[in-house]
Formats: C-alpha cells, sequence, structure tokens
C-alpha cells in the first residue's frame, strides 16, 4: 500500500490527507499542536467563511499559478465535496459559511471524515529528520519512524501563530532545497506615523485608500476602521501586504469617496462648521479642522486627500494570512509536486499564495490541498 505522510493538520492537510486517503493511500498526518485544524475554528469571526462564488485570478496576488490548482478543484466542486461530508452551504452575497454559522462544524465533518478514511493523526509529534533516496522518505519523529512514498509539506506560514503555524514548515522546506520568499503578515491592520491617529480610535468610516508601491499606486474602498496605531478594516487588509515589503509608504485617504470635490466645496461654502457634523464623524472632523483650517476648498481637500504616511503594519500574531512563502516556480501546478524533489508535494498556505479576504485563501487550503493529495496518492499502475 501506497505510504503518505501529510506534514500539518491545517485546513490544506486535512484536505489532502483525506483526497490521498480516497485514492487508496494509507495515510498519515503529522502534527506538533495537540490538535489538528486550529486555525480553521477562528475562521470567518468563528462562522468559516470557505468560500466564494465570486472567485478568479483577481482575487489572488500571484501570477496565474493559484487558477492553475483551483481551476482543478474549484468552487463548484469545493461546495459538492463539503456537502457530501456534510456542510449544508449558506450564502451571503456569495460568501459561503456553513449553514450552522459555526466554524467548528467545518472542523468536526473533516476530522469525521479521518475516522472514515482511517486516517493516522499524530498529534504532539515533531519532526527531527527527514532523508530522502530514491523518491521515498525516511521520517525521524520524537516519538518513532515513519517511511513514506510521498510526503506532503502543509504546514502553513506564520500567520496566528499559536494556531500552530510558526514557521517551521519553511525549515522543511529549505532541507529540500526549495527556496522562501520572504514572509510578511497579510490581511491585517497598518500602522501610521501620525499622532493623531489616538483621538480617532474606533471611527469607521467609507473610505478609499491610495498607498503609493514603488511608483505604483494600489487602490481600495470600503469601511476603513481608524485605530490608536493607524488603520484597519477590510480595504487596508488587502494593501497590507505591499505596504509590509516597503519601509514606509504614502497613503491618501478620501474619506468622501462617492462625492467629487466641487459639490463637497459647494456644501462646505453653504453651510457652517458647526453643521459639518452631519456630513462626517464628529471627531475626525476635529482633527480634519486642526489639519487643513476652516477654508472651505482646503477643507475638501484635506477630505477628499487626507495623507498619512505607513511604517508598518501589525504583526504576524495579527494577520490572517501569510504572504510569501514556498516559490511558486519550484512546484509544478498541475501536482503540486516539487519541481526539485520526486514525490515531496506542497498545500496550503506555506506556497507563495495569498489571497484577499473572503473565503479564497481556505479555498486555495482545499484546491492545493486536493491537487497535492490526488497526486501523492495517486497508486501507479
Ligand atoms: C483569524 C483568522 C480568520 C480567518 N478567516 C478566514 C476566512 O473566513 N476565510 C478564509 O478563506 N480564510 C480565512 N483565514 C485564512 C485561512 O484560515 C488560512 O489561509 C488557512 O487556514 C491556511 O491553511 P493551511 O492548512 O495552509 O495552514 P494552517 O491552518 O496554518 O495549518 C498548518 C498546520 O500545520 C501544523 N504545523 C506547522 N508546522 C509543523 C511542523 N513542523 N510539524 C507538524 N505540524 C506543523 C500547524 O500546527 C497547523 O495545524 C483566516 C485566518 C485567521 C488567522
Amino acid at each position: 500500500m501506497k505510504k503518505v505522510v501529510v506534514i500539518g493538520g491545517g485546513a490544506s492537510g486535512l484536505f489532502a490527507a483525506i483526497t490521498a486517503a480516497k485514492q487508496g493511500a494509507f495515510v498519515t498526518i503529522i502534527e506538533h499542536k495537540d490538535r489538528v485544524g486550529k486555525k480553521i475554528l477562528s475562521t470567518g469571526n468563528g462562522r468559516c467563511n470557505y468560500t466564494n462564488a465570486y472567485l478568479n485570478a483577481s482575487c489572488y496576488y500571484d501570477n496565474g499559478f493559484a487558477m492553475e490548482v483551483i481551476d482543478q478543484f474549484p468552487v463548484d466542486k469545493t461546495l459538492e465535496a463539503f456537502k457530501e461530508m456534510g456542510i449544508w452551504p449558506k450564502s451571503r452575497d456569495g460568501y459561503y459559511y456553513p449553514h450552522s454559522d459555526q466554524a467548528s462544524s467545518v472542523l468536526d465533518i473533516l476530522r469525521y471524515e479521518l475516522e472514515k478514511q482511517k486516517i493516522v493523526v499524530k498529534t504532539e509529534t515533531m519532526i527531527q529528520s527527514i532523508k530522502s533516496s530514491k523518491g521515498q522518505f525516511q521520517l525521524t519523529l520524537t516519538n518513532g519512524k515513519l517511511k513514506a512514498d510521498a510526503i506532503i509539506l502543509a504546514c502553513g506560514g506564520l500567520a496566528a501563530p499559536t494556531t500552530g503555524s510558526d514557521g517551521s514548515g519553511y525549515e522543511l522546506a529549505k532541507l529540500f532545497g526549495h527556496k522562501i520568499h520572504k514572509p510578511v503578515p497579510g490581511l491585517t491592520g497598518v500602522s501610521c506615523e501620525e499622532k493623531f491617529f489616538k483621538e480617532l480610535s474606533g471611527i469607521r468610516v467609507q473610505a478609499k485608500i491610495q498607498a503609493k508601491i514603488k511608483d505604483k499606486l494600489m487602490e481600495e474602498e470600503g469601511e476603513v476602521q481608524l485605530a490608536a496605531y493607524g488603520i484597519s478594516g477590510i480595504p487596508t487588509f488587502q494593501l497590507c501586504r505591499y505596504i509590509a515589503r516597503q519601509k514606509t509608504c504614502e497613503i491618501t485617504l478620501d474619506f468622501m469617496p462617492n462625492i467629487g470635490y466641487i459639490e463637497l466645496v459647494d456644501y462646505l461654502q453653504t453651510h457652517t462648521k458647526d453643521q459639518y457634523v452631519g456630513m462626517i464623524n464628529k471627531k475626525l472632523l476635529g482633527v480634519l479642522l486642526k489639519r487643513y483650517g476652516e477654508q472651505p476648498k482646503k477643507l475638501a481637500q484635506g477630505i477628499k486627500q487626507f495623507k498619512v504616511t505607513a511604517i508598518g503594519t501589525s504583526d504576524f500574531t495579527k494577520a490572517q494570512v501569510t504572504s510569501g512563502g514556498v516559490y511558486c516556480d519550484e512546484i509544478n501546478p498541475q501536482t503540486m509536486q516539487s519541481n526539485l524533489v520526486p514525490n515531496l508535494y506542497f498545500a496550503g498556505e506555506l506556497v507563495d499564495v495569498d489571497g484577499k479576504c473572503g473565503g479564497y485563501n481556505l479555498q486555495w487550503a482545499w484546491s492545493s490541498g486536493y491537487v497535492a493529495g490526488l497526486n501523492a496518492g495517486r497508486i501507479d499502475e
């Protein structure tokens, strides 16, 4: 019987293990935490946004590698597979959640499937060494030894490290000669230099954000949250992966993206300062007036082009995803097999693929796990 070892029991590892077992392989999961799937429990604010009806290449920040993999296990197949395992889908504007609205139900059904497929799960187990020779592997663990015909590395990146993704997967990938694109926090807040953010903490405002990344202007729009340290909220999250790779970054916020400059000047000229509170959050107005004064044209410019300097992002403990990882050009997207080492496969966030908010990172975990499991578990005639 073909022996497949999956290192990492997160979303991608569990899905890879189930797929490999369905191919007829004997599968063992090695997980260094006390239980598998910890991160799944905190996804989607405890509800698990496990995929999205609106998915295309623009949802991922890579050169098309992710879509080559996802096309082999797309959204409809994902929904079908989860439904077969027991998850009834609930769509909120195309964002899919389990009907139970409990992320724990996703983990429960995956764990049930592990049992059904007779997959061995070794928790609190660390890898001490892996030797490979002629396409076979010898693993020395903290509690024994294992032989494998194929290995799937699914250790995640560095985001939310208390769930187990502590970056040790990069060291395992490096053992096999793989190179790592420097990991930085993705989908998290951005720290800004300006002191006035302390006064703005807690404000939520519909805004457009522009970030100057090298010579390119990147733009996102949506609900921006102002915090004591800087800015947060989904539009900020989407830009953070770029900002994290720069020392500083000039950011421009438009606090009234749906109103033109001329219209805004007209409003400011025909209303008094006390009436402006009907247009913009009171605390924010205070900072705007202090910064730009009462002259309508200057104030309108400040509202529509509020410039701040980003000096970094929140750290990995607050990040939802890792941007960076094992370089995609060292992996075959048709199989998720390493181009360097035969029978070594990759899945999930360990790879240099990250997606936007909205179920896209879990979809990457399912699809890459599926493709890796299918090919690692395949019994050659
Ligand atoms: C708070 C939060 C909310 C999120 N919400 C969503 C959402 O709603 N929708 C969405 O699409 N995405 C969401 N994400 C992102 C998504 O959860 C991840 O991209 C996805 O779970 C990654 O799966 P993974 O299996 O690749 O890695 P991980 O989930 O990080 O799993 C890696 C596993 O490998 C184990 N491991 C690591 N190193 C070793 C080793 N050396 N030996 C043995 N085991 C090891 C870890 O303990 C862990 O169990 C969220 C993330 C966070 C943090």
